[in-house]
């Protein structure tokens, strides 16, 4: 406190330290397995780290890249757009580089929102989406997603739109649940989009982890081009989650606004390491193919070994995450039982309840993540099975 009052501002108020933090320390702490922060355990490809390396050497980024990112990224990025989703960018004005997808986030809804516009999400809620949206005066306003399946109730979405609603924040692959949005939901969305002239900001971090279905940029539906902003990032296609690059792709006035205001919280970053995610982006068929087929597996891997200990698993269609449910053993408070699970048996997974408005939705559930190795995930199932005994 000083004159009176708490130091940290009343928007922020109630905004501890990111359960991600909070768990990835207790793993520390106990000598876990951390199935709880979403890091892979293993670098992505080497060509790519090579190229970081080549560009630090070459002088390439050393110095502050251009406001919007270098050329070669932003080239890069629209290019991708195109081979992957038919999309048609223009890479000067059309595209943004970020310091990672948070970065996007955060300068989507501080450029985008006047105090008080509602902006409704899709709860469980991403960690950053709440914060930023409060940040920026904004006011959420959830929509539940509801196991098993958690698909979203598209009726609840039309009567939320108010006349304050500016924007809907959506995330497909959805992190944690793993649900995809499929095409029949996203036209519905961008048909109340267009009918509310609402814009709509899609996270889009896990768009080339979809096990079932496929992805559909929202950005690519008729009559969202020019009310979507688009965000990827590098750091989970890439497993390069510290390097911390991503993007915003979306028409140019959406692109200069949120340029406006992400140029007073980082400017640039990552100079180097844009070049590195240029080529990365620019890497065959063949590995984005290997990439899901291997995180698959590996979604196999873990739901199986989950099964056998006693969760009842929610098959996540997309994203590198499993969302359970722990009544099974006579649990209620998945809160209480991942700060209790290190010393039960020795693996770190991450609340759901954390992630929604209403505590009563997520109050049972617990995320693990499935981007280790596959030693990592035997070794932490055998371990889960200690709970039945
Ligand atoms: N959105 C979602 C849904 C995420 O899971 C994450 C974590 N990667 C982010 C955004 C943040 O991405 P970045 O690390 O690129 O900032
Ligand atoms: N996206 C990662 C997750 O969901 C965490 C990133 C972070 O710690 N901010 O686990």
């Amino acid at each position: 406190m000083t004159q009176g009052r708490p130091l940290l501002n009343r928007r922020l108020a109630g905004f501890g330290t990111t359960i991600f933090a909070e768990m990835s320390a207790l793993a520390v702490r106990t000598g876990s397995i951390n199935l709880g922060q979403g890091f892979p355990d293993t670098d992505g490809p080497e060509e790519i780290r090579e190229a970081a390396v080549r560009a630090l050497r070459d002088g390439r980024g050393n110095q502050y890249p251009p406001g919007p990112g270098v050329p070669e990224l932003r080239t890069a990025i629209a290019d991708h757009q195109r081979r992957r989703y038919g999309l048609s960018l223009d890479p000067d004005t059309e595209v943004l580089v970020t310091a990672g997808a948070t970065e996007a986030i955060a300068a989507a809804m501080l450029a985008l929102l006047e105090p008080g516009d509602e902006v409704i999400a899709f709860e469980p809620f991403y960690d950053s989406y709440a914060a930023c949206i409060a940040m920026a005066g904004g006011v959420r306003v959830p929509l539940t997603l509801r196991a098993p399946d958690f698909r979203p109730d598209l009726d609840a979405l039309r009567d939320a739109i108010t006349p304050r609603t500016r924007l809907l924040l959506l995330n497909s692959p959805h992190n944690p649940t793993g649900m995809v949005l499929t095409r029949e939901e996203l036209t519905t969305i961008a048909g109340l989009a267009v009918e509310h002239d609402l814009l709509v900001v899609t996270d889009e971090v896990y768009e080339h982890l979809v096990f079932e279905g496929e992805h559909i940029p929202l950005i690519s539906l008729p009559g969202m081009r020019e009310r979507t902003v688009s965000i990827s990032s590098a750091g989970k296609t890439f497993s390069y989650t510290g390097w911390k690059v991503g993007w915003v792709v979306a028409a140019a006035p959406l692109v200069a606004a949120v340029r406006t205001a992400k140029q007073y919280l980082t400017y640039v970053s990552a100079g180097p390491f844009q070049y590195a995610v240029a080529e990365a982006l620019r890497l065959p068929d063949a590995y984005f193919d290997n990439f899901r087929a291997d995180l698959r597996r590996k979604r196999d891997l873990l739901g199986d070994g989950l099964r056998v200990a006693g969760f009842e698993v929610h098959q996540p269609q997309g994203t590198y995450f499993i969302t359970t449910d722990i009544t099974r053993f006579g649990e209620k408070d998945a809160y209480a039982f991942c700060r209790v699970l290190p010393e039960r048996c020795g693996v770190v997974a991450v609340p759901n309840s954390v992630f929604y408005d209403d505590p009563e939705a997520g109050r049972a559930q617990v995320r693990f993540t499935f981007c280790k190795k596959d030693e990592v995930l035997h070794e932490a199932v055998g371990r889960l099975r200690r709970l039945a005994s």
